[in-house]
């Protein structure tokens, strides 16, 4: 069974990288791992970290265009990638231009598709954009869709996808970590300070809302003696200019990052708490029992903040500034949110996944996926 597994930015590498190890060790699976190289630098790191060296890499999108004319980019070339492995099934995973064109180019070949992180809806097109809209089309295209918990699967029943076709799984994120985390240790303290990280790179959040969560940062850091913030700044360049202005040389203030996979688990270890607005991280955190404070308006990930192990704080200083200080002074809800269990599976989801594949296969049931569309 050749499987396409298409991936290009750096967590659909984390989150498909132990979904791969789990093919390569079933029989009957041969994995081909495609990279669009959607995100040329963070994909590139995170592929060399986790020891994978694609089958095939496409060349990169002229960042400059339009979003159309990337997406109009990748969809060719992966058209033509298939021509050229004529997989049986495609996997993508989560949400981006890359999981949309992979999931659409095949389906335009008749070849089924697996979605990895099926499911997960904000139920607002405008937010995350375009996110949003490429997990809904997937959503509708997609064979099998493993979603990582009964809250994503919902979801997709609410939209007519058939009982039959949806897999709770557990998140393969959680996997990754589990298979990266055995053999990392906290990144040490700097003496006397506690530690919280923050991440911010998303979409919506890089306009004023960065300047906002910037200045929130340096009240916690005023209000809180004994307080470290490490900022892991990602690679986009306009991002990175306006944290700098605006934290560098500050008192127990560092700004690192982009780090290598297992570094970055090392410096979640290390902390009492995240302000994030990253996906990938909501899932991770948890595992260490670090409360996440989000950075976002709305998630696809309630399920996070019903368990109690993260919270919806916003993007303005004040309301990102007020959570940050309440979590960091009061020892009993901090505690409270780090012995939430996570909702996120049990770090063995890509094995399911590979299970549920082989049963597929044995029953001859996905063929042609526009029959079976039809069908349902
Ligand atoms: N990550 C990393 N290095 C960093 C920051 C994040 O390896 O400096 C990893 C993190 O552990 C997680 C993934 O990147 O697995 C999250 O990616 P990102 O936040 O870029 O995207 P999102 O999850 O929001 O789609």
């Amino acid at each position: 069974m050749r499987v396409a597994i298409v991936a290009g930015t750096r967590p659909e590498v984390v989150k498909l990288a132990p979904v791969r190890a789990a093919l390569a060790a079933s029989a009957g699976f041969d994995p081909i791992w495609i990279s669009t190289e959607q995100q040329a630098a963070l994909n590139r790191q995170t592929l060399t970290t986790l020891g994978i060296d694609p089958d095939l890499s496409l060349v990169p999108p002229d960042n400059l265009g339009s979003l159309g004319a990337r997406f109009a980019h990748v969809m060719g070339q992966l058209d033509e990638a298939y021509e050229a492995c004529a997989p049986d099934l495609v996997i993508v995973q989560g949400d981006t231009s890359s999981t949309a064109a992979g999931a659409m180019a095949a389906f335009a070949r008749r070849i089924p598709v697996a979605h990895v992180e099926a499911g997960l809806r904000t139920f607002d097109l405008a937010s995350p954009f375009p996110e949003e809209g490429w997990r809904c089309v997937v959503g509708q295209l997609a064979d099998l869709h493993f979603a990582p918990t009964g809250f994503a699967a919902a979801n997709l029943h609410r939209q007519g996808v058939r009982d039959d076709r949806v897999f709770v799984t557990g998140n393969t994120g959680v996997d990754s970590v589990r298979l990266t985390a055995a053999g990392i240790t906290a990144e040490p303290l700097t003496a006397g300070l506690r530690r919280i990280m923050v991440t911010l790179h998303r979409r919506e959040n890089w306009g004023e809302a960065l300047d906002h969560v910037l200045g929130a940062l340096l009240d916690i850091r005023d209000h809180v003696p004994d307080v470290e913030i490490v900022f892991v700044a990602h690679a986009n360049p306009a991002l990175r200019q306006r944290v700098f202005a605006m934290l560098e040389g500050q008192p127990r203030i560092r700004i690192v990052g982009p780090l290598e996979y297992p570094d970055f688990l090392s410096l979640l270890k290390s902390c009492v708490a995240i302000l994030s607005d990253s996906g990938g991280v909501q899932e991770e955190a948890p595992v260490f029992g670090v409360p996440v404070l989000i950075l976002r308006e709305s998630t696809e990930r309630m399920e996070a903040v019903t368990a109690g192990v993260a919270r919806l704080v916003g993007v303005s200083r004040h309301g990102v500034a007020a959570a940050a200080c309440l979590l960091l002074t009061n020892e009993d809800e901090r505690h409270k949110m780090s012995k939430a269990l996570s909702p996120f599976g049990d770090g063995y989801a890509s094995e399911r996944i590979a299970d549920i594949l082989t049963r597929q296969y044995a029953q001859g049931l996905a063929v042609d996926p526009v029959e079976r569309l039809n069908a349902g």
